[in-house]
């Protein structure tokens, strides 16, 4: 395995004493087991990956469909690189949209049931531009859950709105939070909440959030960034499990997880899409997709309607893995879904449990604070379809090995 050292250059005594203070910063992250070095990927994103140099049952990428490496889907990639080349060199406003990135657009949007879509360049993109974009006044108002995901939070921040924030699923406290004076006043509302909950895995009460949003004159976005693939009429998502196909009006996707690539996207009505496309700040100022992006999700679009045992292997390995961890006592929170987490609630322990699990041959990454509140710290695993049965055997054995040795099963 090839080590990558930093460079050996020349650095003023200047520049050293100006970023003196990182040296500080680093020693708080260190101490709080938050410094991250991550580990390095040696082989394509697989079920069994070759990480750090050692082979592993992978536990830890968003690669629920096992599209990263498939034959079909870079043989599609690799055509487009050879029809369109690597790069577009402009951002989709000026000269950098091909025809290939309207094709997934649409072919999206029929996905997701919607009049058409927008493609950015991250699922992180996509909600900054849609939140900020929508919100972009004080006169209006942002509700959001307490656990969206980060990129929610930072394009409420971006956005000229007041936001609110309401109890995780709580619908009494959004329904008060719709009825408070602030929201009768605000011009524009909208209620914007994850399809399903990047670190908990649970799923978003989207019926009781429409009905919400009708009564109290309320538009809803929706980030299925871990649905699309995975839940739904052939993954069309969460819109589509709760029947809300045509009453919600945003739904964010994106390209990183299920469909293998990176980008993202944001379904919705024509209309919506084209004034996004001539405001949002991201679509604006920044590049568009490789061409060969465009193309690995077309490909996964269609093996997703052709190969619906994609999809019932994925779901038949999620419940085979709950009910094992479970059965040896393990405490998965609330998750109906392919992301599973194992509480641990302490960062060191977290951490020391995955090195561990690494070490019998297994990846799955703690996660500590800020990503989860303090006291939440957790083993994070997602299994994927191309996961085996005898995999997912192995990987609860070692499981079982490290929770007894640190105390966190008997
Ligand atoms: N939303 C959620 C719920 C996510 O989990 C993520 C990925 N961590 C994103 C958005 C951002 O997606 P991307 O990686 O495509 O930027």
């Amino acid at each position: 395995m090839k080590h990558y050292k930093p460079n050996k250059v020349y650095v003023s005594s200047e520049v050293i004493k100006k970023l003196k203070w990182v040296d500080d910063e680093i020693e708080a992250l260190k101490k709080e087991h938050r410094f991250i070095v991550p580990r390095i990927l040696n082989s394509a994103q697989k079920p069994i990956s070759i990480i750090d140099g050692k082979k592993v049952i992978n536990l830890t990428s968003n690669n629920y469909l096992a599209m990263t490496d498939e034959e079909e889907v870079k043989k599609a990639a690799i055509d487009a690189i050879k029809k369109y080349g690597v790069g577009t060199a402009a951002v989709r406003t000026i000269i950098g949209t091909m025809d290939i990135h309207r094709e997934l657009e649409i072919k999206f949007a029929k996905f997701k049931n919607t009049e058409d879509s927008i493609l950015f360049q991250s699922g992180f993109t996509s909600n900054v531009a849609v939140c900020q974009t929508l919100m972009n006044s004080e006169d209006y108002l942002l509700i959001s859950d307490e656990l969206n995901h980060a990129s929610i939070i930072d394009g409420a921040r971006l956005a000229k709105a007041p936001r609110k924030i309401y109890r995780h699923k709580d619908m009494n406290h959004l329904k008060e939070i719709l009825e408070s004076e602030e929201s009768r006043k605000a011009k524009r509302k909208l209620i914007v909440t994850d399809g399903v909950f990047s670190m908990d895995g649970d799923i978003a009460p989207l019926v009781q959030i429409v009905e919400l949003a009708n009564k109290y004159d309320a538009m809803v976005m929706v980030d299925d960034a871990h649905a699309s693939g995975v839940i739904g009429d052939n993954g069309r998502g969460t819109v589509n499990y709760f029947k809300l196909d045509g009453k919600v009006e945003i739904q964010i996707g994106t390209l990183s997880k299920a469909f293998a690539a990176v980008g993202g996207y944001a379904a919705t009505t024509k209309k919506l899409r084209d004034y996004l496309g001539s405001v949002a700040r991201p679509f604006l100022f920044s590049s568009s997709q490789p061409p060969s992006v465009a193309a690995t999700c077309i490909k996964i679009l269609e093996l997703l309607m052709k190969r619906p045992e994609y999809l019932k292997k994925l779901w038949e390995n999620t419940k085979f893995f709950k009910e094992e961890l479970k059965k040896y006592g393990f405490d998965i929170g609330e998750s109906v879904t392919p992301i599973t987490p194992i509480m641990i609630g302490d960062s060191e322990k977290a951490v020391r449990f995955s090195n561990m699990l690494f070490q019998e041959g297994v990846f799955a990454l703690s996660i500590v604070y800020p990503t989860v509140p303090k006291g939440k710290e957790r083993i994070r695993t997602i299994v994927t379809r191309g996961h085996t049965i005898k995999d997912l055997e192995f990987a609860i054995s070692k499981f079982v090995k490290v929770g007894r040795k640190l105390g966190i099963i008997n």
